[in-house]
C-alpha cells in the first residue's frame, strides 16, 4: 500500500467514527482530498486507493493536473476551494465540478456570465469569513444575508452551500456553528468545513464536506493559501 492509500485509510476511517460519535448516519460526511501542490502521481495514488474527490486551490495548478485524469475516471470529481480572482471564473467554470469559494458581489457576476457562455453549471459554495478576518477570503458575517440571496434570486446561481476557513488561533466550533445556523436559515444542504487539524470538530457541528490536505498527502512542499 502506497503512504497515501494508507494515511487516506487513516482519515476515512477518523471521519467514520466522528460520524457515529456525533450521531450521524455513516457516509453522510463527504471527503474532500486537497492535493495542491502535489504532482499528479499523488492524486494518481489517491485514485488507485478509491479516492474520487479532490481539492484544488488554484485554478491554472487545476488546469495542469486534472483534465488528463478525467477520461480514465469519470466519476472524479473537482472541487476548486482557494481565493478566486474574477478573471479565473470563466476557467474555473470549465475545469470545476463545484467552486466553494463564491464571496463577493463581481465574482457572483462573472461566473454567471462565465456559466452562461459556456452552458457549464458547477455547483456553487457561498466562502463565509466567519471570524471576519481582514486578510481572508469570504464575504463578511454582516454581509452574508443578502450576498446569498442576491447570489440565488439575482445572479440565478447554483449556491447549494457555504464554506468556511476559521481562524488559526481558538476553538474552530463556533465558527462551524455559525455557519451550520447559517446554511440551515437559507435552506443550503452542504457544510464544508473542517480541515486536517479539526475535521472532527467540523463533523460534530454538521460538516458534510471536510477538506483535508496534509493528512493525506504530506506536509506541502510550499505555502498556498
Ligand atoms: C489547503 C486547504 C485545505 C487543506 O488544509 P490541510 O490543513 O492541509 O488539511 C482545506 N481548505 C482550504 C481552503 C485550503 O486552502
Amino acid at each position: 500500500m502506497s503512504d497515501i492509500a494508507a494515511q487516506l485509510a487513516v482519515v476515512q476511517h477518523r471521519i467514520a467514527e466522528a460520524t457515529a460519535r456525533a450521531n450521524r448516519p455513516a457516509g453522510s460526511v463527504a471527503l474532500v482530498a486537497v492535493s495542491k501542490t502535489h504532482p499528479a502521481e499523488a492524486v494518481q495514488q489517491a485514485l488507485a486507493a478509491g479516492q474520487l474527490l479532490f481539492g484544488e486551490n488554484r485554478v491554472q495548478e487545476a488546469e495542469g493536473k486534472f483534465p488528463g485524469l478525467r477520461p480514465a475516471h469519470p466519476a472524479m470529481r473537482l472541487h476548486i476551494i482557494g481565493a478566486l480572482q474574477t478573471n479565473k471564473a470563466r476557467d474555473a467554470v470549465a475545469v470545476a465540478d463545484v467552486i466553494e469559494s463564491l464571496d463577493r458581489p463581481r465574482l457572483a457576476v462573472a461566473l454567471a456570465e462565465a456559466m452562461a457562455k459556456t452552458g457549464r453549471r458547477p455547483d456553487l459554495l457561498v466562502q463565509v469569513n466567519t471570524g471576519d478576518e481582514a486578510q481572508k477570503a469570504g464575504v463578511p458575517r454582516a454581509e452574508a444575508d443578502v450576498f446569498i440571496r442576491a447570489c440565488v434570486e439575482e445572479h440565478g446561481l447554483p449556491v447549494k452551500g457555504l464554506m468556511c476557513i476559521p481562524p488559526v488561533e481558538g476553538d474552530p466550533r463556533p465558527h462551524f456553528y455559525l455557519l451550520a445556523e447559517l446554511a440551515a436559515k437559507h435552506g443550503l444542504g452542504v457544510l464544508s468545513m473542517g480541515m486536517s487539524g479539526d475535521f472532527e470538530a467540523a463533523i460534530a457541528c454538521g460538516a458534510t464536506h471536510v477538506r483535508v490536505g496534509s493528512a493525506i498527502f504530506g506536509a506541502r512542499p510550499y505555502p498556498v493559501t
